[in-house]
């Protein structure tokens, strides 16, 4: 997807202020001895930004537009080291309800829906971004916030609530509880728009079939906005991103070269018209591909695929990478298995090794059942992991973002 003349132009107008503020990526290209960009060529050979970049602009650094005009920030979870801090203008705030509403007109939602909105409120982008996008619908936003299964279920029969926002593993919960109190014919949810976190076919399978409604995807960042700059249309075939905003390339991680269109690779963002903080080529470190042609939606906005993991996911077990997905891969070909998994991987006696805990019901014989799954893995990864069948149950599940994998060689 190469980008546009009317696009480069964006850049270049971003360039000037990013200059004008001085701030890190401004240095960055004063030290590259860029001012500005006419051809594709000139672009590609813009530098990169990275998480780091922002996290060293902590507290307020990246600020690009002067302050009285900056009217909210918002605060990436920093899980290692200091947060990263993003400030937004009124226009910024604008656009990004923009994007969100149409995230859910994309995703058939409309001005009569009830939206009940479960991500959290805060610093964070999550809660505020679902809010604002249905505010603009023009649908009601039913703000509960995350926790408390028994008041979110009250309100959802007594509300009648017709979308449901939340995480994939908040959504698997709820309907599990819905399954157990035997409410189902008291919920009217339709759809579901479901956020931040990477989930497998076969639990948006079970959301789906458990709750009875249709799934979409919402893709964003906090570093671009937050959720909502891309979503998938009913034909469900990948994610509609808005590149009246975005310019979004996905390229090699190893090369940091464009890949063609179809292939897989890092997505890389550029902001057209950020305002507090906009970025330029920011990586992402999310893998996917962008989708090449048309969708039958006819919708013009470009498409990539479901997020399949994140660079950072791979990990070098006896020396081959190994990708969470891959095992995610060959496990959904086990009918006997529920949604839930976990990777454990641990250096014993010099030696790394990888145990898989699964989870299926009484019916079926676990040791029988473990040595099929190692020896599938084993033909996918080229090595044969220990593989522990549990109960069903036993694996956690929660409120947040379910952690599958677990590296105990670096603890
Ligand atoms: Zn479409």
């Amino acid at each position: 997807m190469q980008i546009s003349e009317k696009q480069l132009l964006q850049v270049n107008d971003r360039i000037k202020a990013l200059e004008k503020a001085g701030s890190f990526y401004g240095k960055k290209l004063k030290d590259a001895g860029v001012s500005e960009v006419k051809t594709v060529d000139d672009f590609l050979s813009l530098p990169f930004s990275e998480k780091n970049d922002l996290r060293e602009a902590y507290p307020l650094g990246l600020m690009t537009a002067p302050e009285d005009q900056i009217v909210r920030i918002h605060s990436s979870s920093g899980t290692t080291g200091l947060p990263v801090i993003i400030p937004y203008t009124a226009k910024d705030v604008e656009d990004w309800a923009t994007m969100f509403a149409r995230c859910y007109e994309f995703a058939g939602i409309t001005n009569k829906d009830r939206i009940h909105i479960t991500p959290g409120y805060g610093l964070w982008t999550a809660g505020i971004g679902f809010q604002a996008g249905c505010e603009k619908l023009g649908a009601m936003a039913i703000p509960m916030g995350p926790g408390n299964t028994d008041k979110q279920l009250q309100m959802m029969m007594d509300m009648k609530s017709t979308v449901l926002c939340a995480t994939s593993s908040y959504a698997l919960l709820l309907a599990e509880e819905i399954e157990k109190r035997g409410i189902k014919d008291k919920i009217c949810l339709k759809k579901g728009v479901i956020g931040s976190e990477r989930w497998g076919e076969k639990m948006r399978q079970r959301i789906k079939t458990e709750l009875g409604i249709e799934l979409y995807d919402i893709y964003g960042l906090t570093e671009i906005y937050g959720p909502g700059i891309g979503i998938n249309c009913k034909y469900d075939t990948g994610m509609h991103y808005w590149d009246d905003f975005i310019y979004l390339e996905i390229i090699d991680p190893e090369t940091l070269k464009p890949v063609p269109d179809g292939e897989w690779g890092e997505i890389v963002i550029t902001t057209l018209v950020k305002e507090g903080a906009p970025l330029i080529r920011y990586r992402t470190h999310d893998l996917s591909r962008i989708i090449p042609g048309e969708c039958p939606c006819g919708s013009k906005f470009p498409r990539i695929d479901v997020i399949q993991g994140r660079t950072d996911d791979m990990m070098k077990i006896k020396g081959v990478n190994v990708f969470p997905k891959q095992i995610e891969e060959v496990l959904k070909t086990f009918p006997e298995l529920s949604s839930e998994y976990q990777i454990r991987i641990s250096h014993l006696d010099g030696r790394d090794t990888m145990r898989i805990y699964v989870e299926t019901t009484g019916e079926y014989d676990f040791d029988a059942l473990g040595k099929k799954i190692a020896e599938s893995v084993k033909s996918k990864i080229g090595f044969t992991p220990i593989v522990k069948v549990v109960e069903l149950g036993l694996l956690p599940r929660s409120e947040k973002k379910t952690k599958r994998v677990i590296d105990e060689r670096y603890e």
